[in-house]
């Protein structure tokens, strides 16, 4: 058997998404670009969950175990397989200065956009996200046909 672990990863200003400036697809379309690195929290995270999860390996008496101590790389790497939990770059929240979209998903900017994804998380949790993908997308389907379609326009005043 197998135990393993997730950490999370904080919201850090120099973490964020941009428009490449070099590369671009073949519509001509400037490329996403993803600029992200572990900061020391995640690393010491992932260390001490990897210790944790040795002592309990240890406390449940097997003929044998074996921890695997492989560290995170020194800078993030897109290609091993780590969960792949990438959110945000379009963030819910109360300030229109801070975030892309309100509460209800709706874009502070046209208010008859809505995001829903887990692009508007504002902070990543150590477990999966579609649940809680799905459930925004219900939250925020309810606010456009209880509020949004009765009355189209912001539904947030900030
Ligand atoms: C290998 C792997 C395993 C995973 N396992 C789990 C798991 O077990 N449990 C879990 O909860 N989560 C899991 N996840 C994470 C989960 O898949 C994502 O968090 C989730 O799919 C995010 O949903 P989303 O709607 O935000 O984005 P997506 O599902 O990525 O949807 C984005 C959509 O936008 C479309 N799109 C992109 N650009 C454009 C454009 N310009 N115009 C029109 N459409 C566009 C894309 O084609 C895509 O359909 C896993 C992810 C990976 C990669």
């Amino acid at each position: 058997m197998n135990i393993s672990s997730s950490g999370s990863v904080m919201s850090y200003r120099d973490s964020y998404l941009d428009l490449d400036p070099n590369y671009t697809d073949s519509n001509d379309q400037p490329l996403l670009r993803m600029t992200f690195n572990w900061h020391d929290n995640e690393i010491k995270m992932a260390q001490f969950t990897t210790n944790k999860a040795g002592e309990i390996a240890k406390a449940m008496n097997p003929e044998s175990y074996k921890v695997n101590a492989k560290k995170l790389g020194a800078r993030y790497d897109t290609r091993p397989y780590q969960t792949t939990h990438n959110t945000g770059g379009a963030i819910m929240g109360s300030d229109p200065k801070t975030s892309v979209v309100n509460r209800h998903l709706q874009s502070w900017g046209v208010p008859n956009v809505f995001v829903m994804q887990a692009c508007v998380f504002p902070q990543n949790f150590g477990y999966n996200p579609t649940g809680l993908v799905g459930a925004l997308a219900y939250w925020s389907a309810n606010a456009i046909r209880e509020q949004y379609l009765k009355k189209p326009g912001p539904l947030v005043q900030a």
